[in-house]
Formats: C-alpha cells, structure tokens, sequence
C-alpha cells in the first residue's frame, strides 16, 4: 500500500515516508491510494470481535504490507487500551464516548497509534526525531501523553499562554523528559504559523527531523477509522439507517468516517457539526469553500477557519459537490445555542456533554427520530470545567487522571511571538 499526495496521485510514497514527513513535498497530505473494502464476514459477525481485533482487521486494510502483521497487532493493541462505548440516551440517540484514553479527548487515539508508528519506523535509526505541534488545547495534552518517553522522538508542543484551559495547560507542561512545552504570548494561529514556519526552514529540519502530529499525519487518522466500526458494533437495531453526528474543527475525524464507509461501513451520512466557525457548512449549502480567519467561541476546538483536512475530503469525492453533499449534511450552532443543546441533554437525559458533544447532540435533535443518530463526544466535559459548570448550574467530578496531575507544577518555555525565539530554542536544547 503507497499514499499519495492530494495535490497529485503520481506523488506515493510508503507509510514510514509519510508518517515521518507529515506533508507531502508539494505541500499535498498523504492518503491511502486505494480504500479497500472490509471483509463482509467482519462486518457480519462484527458483535464476536473486541475492539482490538476490529481495530487490527481495519488497520490491515489500511496499512497493507507497510508493516508485518505481529507488529501491527502490537501497534494496535498498544494503542487500543480503553473503550469507546456507545452511551444509549433513548432507543435510537446515543453518544459515542471517545474520551475515555489518557487525556480524556478522541486525540488519544490519534496520538498514541502515531507514537507507535514512529517509534516502528525509526526502530533501526540512530538519529533524533524532534515532532513539532501547535495546539488549541486538546491536542497537545494527547500528544504528551501518547509520545512520553518514546525512544528516538523528543516532542515539542507550542501552546498559545493564556488561552487553554487550566486543566489542558497541566496536561501540557507537566511531563518533563523528552516532552517540552512552548508558552507562547500570542494565539493559536500564532503559534501554528511558528510551527509551519520551522517546516520551511530546511536548515532546522535537517538538524532536528522534524515531523508533526498535527492531523495532517496520516498516522492520525488511520485509527480514527476504528471507533465508527467500534460504534456500528453497538448499535441495538441494525435495521434501521444509521447516521452520524460528528463535531468539527480541522476536519480529520470526519474524515475518518467517510473512510469507513468508503470501507463498507453501512452509515448513511454524516453530519458536520460545528461553531460559528462554518466555512465547511456553508460549502455544502452554497459549493463555494472560502475560508476565513478562525473566530473564539467555548468549543475551541473547533475554532478553525481553514480546515486542514479539507483537501482529503475533496480528494475522497473527485472535489464533487454534489456527491459530498449526499455523504455529508452541515450543522453549526452559536455559543448561547451550545450551551442551551448542553442544558437540554442535561434535563432530558441526565447527561453531561461538553461544549463539542452538544453541537453533536444538536445535531441529531434535527435529524429523524426512526434513525440510529449517533453524536461523537469528543471530549470529557471537565476539560470545558467552567463553562460545563457554569452553563448547567453544577459541580463535575474531575476523574483521578486529571487530578493527579493539577497537584504537578508546570514547567514551560516562555518565548514572544518571534520566529527567532523559536528557532534559537530548538537548535540549543
Ligand atoms: C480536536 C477536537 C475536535 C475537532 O476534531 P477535528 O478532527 O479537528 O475536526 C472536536 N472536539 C474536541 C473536543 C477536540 O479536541
């Protein structure tokens, strides 16, 4: 199995080639050259597979002959080490809970499968990975947790000071050893610009081989296929059309689901659930994708105005609006409307979501009721602490892994919003 570059199909390369380069070098992002089609058995007899033998079959399909199978079930066993269940709030609503992993956001998946990968694919070498990330929060927190004290790969995480939340800051600066934390004074498209800045400087790649576990990597989005499998698993009534409710910033987990059902997956369309933040929306309704400067509201995970992903998307369908838009239907919701949909789960059901899941849950308010709708709760609501709290007029537990490490002092790089700061950092520690 080759990848190719979404700005051109003749451009493959190998996974180890595009996992440790992230971008293609004509700026394109890799994508598997053929989706093949899950084996119909697997599907069929999908209740008699755990997670972990779901999750292999789908890799393998995914990945080909890139990687021995003992060593992709190893992969995949190391990285598939918590659940995703299906959480039922009546006969055909429910919620796919994707934060039960170390940083308690879907990223984990994400992080950890590349942390393997990379370890994989540089087993043999004797030089220094150094991966580069920007994050709005919850991206980080992953990465930390996922690549802490993998051999061969230091990790450096730019954050932007003051705007991520007190328990995503912990999750950021507290691990010490090969994983280094950048406070940057400035915002996130501030320090993602700092980040794409040093990806152009060669002189620093060649030094450092640097690599990014933003979700351009394609290491990213392979096991965020699983968990749609994983979900259609635990559907009660099979019979009925199946949809899911997926909130949306970079655009790499709905991705993910259109590859799955480009795999076999029986899901009969997607909803794009986003903020204010609705380039991709606004594409389905009017064709037209004009992507603007990003804008902050209290699910900023999704405050994205480019979605990198975009492209991927575009290449799945031959940049065909018309059959993008039968796959994917768009949904977008304000702050006010966030946390009234948060309020409404709440009361109605007893569950707490946080400010990504509600839009989700929104989102299949709207859709028919005689469907499986199914919203991703991308995050636990305590990494949303103060708005969950305040919106719904209560205390939440904070889970043992997260208070274990507010007591843990944190330790981060101060730099200005300056290129040179950056760089001077990099090539001396
Ligand atoms: C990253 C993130 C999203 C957006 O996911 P994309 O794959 O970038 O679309 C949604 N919710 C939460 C909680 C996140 O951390």
């Amino acid at each position: 199995m080759l990848y190719y570059s979404t700005n051109d199909f003749n451009n493959k390369v190998d996974l180890k080639e595009a996992v440790l380069s992230s971008l293609a070098s004509d700026k394109g992002l890799y994508m598997p050259e053929v989706i093949l089609p899950v084996d119909a058995d697997i599907l069929k007899n999908i209740e008699l597979l755990s997670f972990q033998e779901l999750s292999y079959e789908i890799a393998s399909k995914l990945i080909g002959d890139n990687i021995p199978k003992s060593d992709l079930r190893r992969i995949i066993n190391e990285t598939i080490n918590f659940d995703a269940p299906l959480v039922y709030l009546d006969d055909t609503l429910a919620s796919l809970e994707l934060w039960h992993g170390e940083s308690m956001a879907f990223k984990d998946f994400g992080a950890r499968f590349m942390s393997r990968l990379m370890n994989y694919f540089i087993r043999n070498e004797n030089k220094e990975y150094t991966v580069l990330v920007a994050t709005s929060g919850d991206t980080g927190g992953a990465v930390a947790a996922g690549f802490y004290n993998t051999p061969g790969i230091r990790v450096v995480i730019l954050y932007p000071s003051g705007r991520v939340s007190e328990i995503q800051e912990k999750q950021l600066t507290t691990w010490g050893n090969n994983i280094t934390a950048i406070e940057v004074s400035g915002s996130f498209d501030d320090c993602q610009a700092l980040v794409k800045r040093a990806f152009l400087d060669t002189s620093l790649d060649k030094k450092l081989n640097l690599s990014s576990a933003n979700s351009i990597n394609i290491a990213r989005l392979i096991p965020q296929t699983f968990y749609y499998f994983e979900a259609y698993k635990q559907i009660r009534d099979n019979t009925k059309p199946l949809i899911f409710a997926v909130p949306s910033g970079n655009f790499g987990n709905l991705t993910a689901g259109l590859i799955a059902k480009k795999m076999g997956l029986p899901v009969d369309y997607f909803v794009a659930a986003t903020n204010i933040n609705h380039v991709v929306p606004d594409y389905l309704t009017t064709g037209t994708f004009d992507p603007v400067p990003s804008r902050a509201t209290i699910s900023n995970a999704m405050d994205v105005g480019n979605p990198s992903n975009f492209t991927r998307i575009l290449s799945l369908y031959g940049s065909t609006w018309n059959k993008i838009r039968k796959d994917i239907k768009g949904f977008w919701l304000d702050d006010d409307n966030t946390k009234k949909s948060m309020l409404e789960a709440y009361k109605k059901y007893h569950y707490i979501t946080d400010p990504h899941g509600a839009i989700g849950f929104a989102a299949c308010n709207c859709e028919d009721q005689n469907t499986n709708r199914v919203f991703l709760e991308t995050a636990h609501p305590c990494k949303f602490l103060n708005v969950v709290e305040e919106t719904l007029g209560i205390t939440i537990e904070i889970p043992e892994k997260i208070t274990s490490i507010m007591n843990k002092s944190k330790t981060a790089h101060q730099i200005e919003n300056v290129y040179s700061e950056l760089k001077d950092f990099l090539l001396t520690f």
